[in-house]
């Protein structure tokens, strides 16, 4: 009789023990990284397993050796111990992309939370009386300064500050809204859906591309609470079109002896035009316009971590800091340790191009980004493999998280093309799998049968490790 070539499969008598597992020297390593606890758990489940194997016949004899157990049970406790937050290169083209986060902080402010992190830090706490503090103590002076508002408070995010807002100003009475402003931004933030929760009622005033001064004062009733005016963040309103002004609704408002409110959404601090960027109304514009209260986030425009913040007239704020869900929405220290030094920033701003990430990678010079394409386009090239052909090719980025959806930056990244027949969807597809599979994975996006990737916010002090993990 000739030998089989396939070896004899394991009997379940074969496989060792957990106690003589957990003897072996194989096992050390696991233990030391993981504790008894997790590597008992781990081990008797991957034991079950190899026993319903081998009773299936499929077990191969090289597989319960008690190294060739401890590496597979090293292999499920690490793959199981992965963070589920990972860092990823955002090669989307979008620079505030919600879904991977929205701003990136600069270093003054991950120090500042790394700070806040490990020792107790003055939250509500006042340094000179010794009395309890109020934590929007930390921003207020700051957000004064740089608004020019009377008081400012803070919250978690805009969405927060806007039913804050609603609830505190205008439970069970009425705000007018015009029907062009009546936004939803992505992940269900609608105004009618927030009005709604927040106890006010909706007043529709004008047409989608029309609203008058008029359709304002004629929806004024003494049910009226506050005329609200709302940034249509991701999209624009062209053609035969008419808005009124803040300024206009404004006075407006104040002629009846009500508030005008803003939600500004990204809400910028500085005229952007001056670095070439697209024209958007600041926040100290739109108080000096006559707005009694505005709203904008943390995380957008203004380059901070999420949240979300109110400034306007001293005696609307502080009937919003006494509202009840001003507790329930307030941020915690973390968020303060950060938006305070992003907002100090503000304070000297021929820094902020270089020093506030967010600006810096907004006005990335298309040259640099070019060069950077050209440099990773082999490295790319080889690790994609010879059913892919990658350029580098112009392209354009975006702001993102609705600030100024309709102005594109020229920017520069790899476009990668399936190289073969047939229709390059899947393989696109498949591609893509494959960067997001990296330690640090790549997100990039589809479009034009090809898939993009836009180099604005990798940038030079990354490139060494984005290219390490291609290269291994
Ligand atoms: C983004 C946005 C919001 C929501 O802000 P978050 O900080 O995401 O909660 C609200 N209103 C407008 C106009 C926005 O653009």
């Amino acid at each position: 009789m000739t030998e089989s070539a396939v070896p004899a499969p394991a009997a379940p008598g074969d496989i060792p023990s957990l106690d003589r597992l957990l003897g072996s020297p194989d096992m050390q390593p696991a233990l030391d990284a993981y504790g008894r606890t997790r590597v008992v758990a781990t081990l008797r489940a991957h034991l079950d397993d190899l026993r319903a194997q081998a009773r299936a016949g499929t077990l191969a004899a090289g597989e319960v050796t008690a190294s060739a157990i401890a590496q597979a049970s090293r292999r499920i406790l690490d793959q199981a111990s992965r963070p589920r937050l990972r860092t990823v290169y955002n090669l989307t083209g979008t620079i505030l992309h919600t879904n991977l986060g929205r701003a990136l902080l600069p270093d003054a402010a991950v120090e500042s939370v790394m700070r806040a992190l490990r020792a107790p830090a003055n939250l509500e706490f006042d340094l000179d009386t010794g009395a309890r503090g109020d934590r929007d103590d930390l921003v207020e002076d700051l957000l004064r300064e740089l608004t020019g508002a009377e008081a400012a408070t803070v919250v978690n995010n805009n969405a927060a500050a806007v039913l804050l807002m609603l609830n505190a100003l205008a439970d069970r009475r009425e705000a007018i809204v015009s029907r062009g402003e009546l936004v939803e931004i992505g992940g269900a933030f609608r105004i009618p859906d927030i009005m709604k929760r927040a106890g006010a009622r909706l007043v529709e005033v004008g047409t989608t591309n029309r609203t008058h001064p008029l359709d304002y004062e004629q929806a004024i009733t003494p049910r009226t609470a506050m005329l609200m005016k709302v940034h249509c963040s991701n999209y624009a309103v062209t053609g035969f079109t008419k808005s009124v002004a803040a300024r206009d609704v404004a006075a407006i408002a104040h002629a009846h002896g009500l508030p005008l409110t803003v939600d500004l959404g990204s809400g910028t601090l500085l005229d952007l035009t001056q670095w070439g960027l697209p024209r958007e109304e600041t926040v100290r514009e739109t108080i000096e316009a006559g707005a009694d209260l505005v709203t904008f986030s943390g995380d957008k425009l203004l380059g901070g971590p999420q949240a979300g913040l109110l400034v306007g007239r001293a005696d609307l704020i502080r009937k919003i800091k006494k509202n009840p869900l001003k507790r329930a929405l307030r941020v915690g220290k973390l968020t303060l340790a950060a938006l305070e030094p992003v907002l100090a920033l503000y304070r000297s701003p021929e820094f902020l191009p270089e020093r506030l990430t967010t600006l810096r990678l907004f006005t990335r010079p298309t040259a640099r980004i070019q060069a950077a394409a050209e440099r990773l386009c082999p490295v790319v090239q080889q690790a994609a493999g010879a059913d892919y052909d990658v350029q580098a090719a112009p392209m354009s980025s975006q702001i993102g998280s609705g600030a100024m959806p309709t102005d594109q930056l020229p920017s520069y990244g790899l476009r990668i093309r399936h190289a073969g027949k047939g229709r390059p969807g899947r393989h696109l597809a498949r591609l893509e799998q494959r960067l997001r599979e990296l330690p640090r994975p790549v997100i990039g996006r589809q479009g034009d049968d090809a898939l993009w990737l836009d180099l604005r916010c990798l940038e030079e002090h990354d490139e060494a490790e984005f290219t390490t993990q291609f290269q291994t």
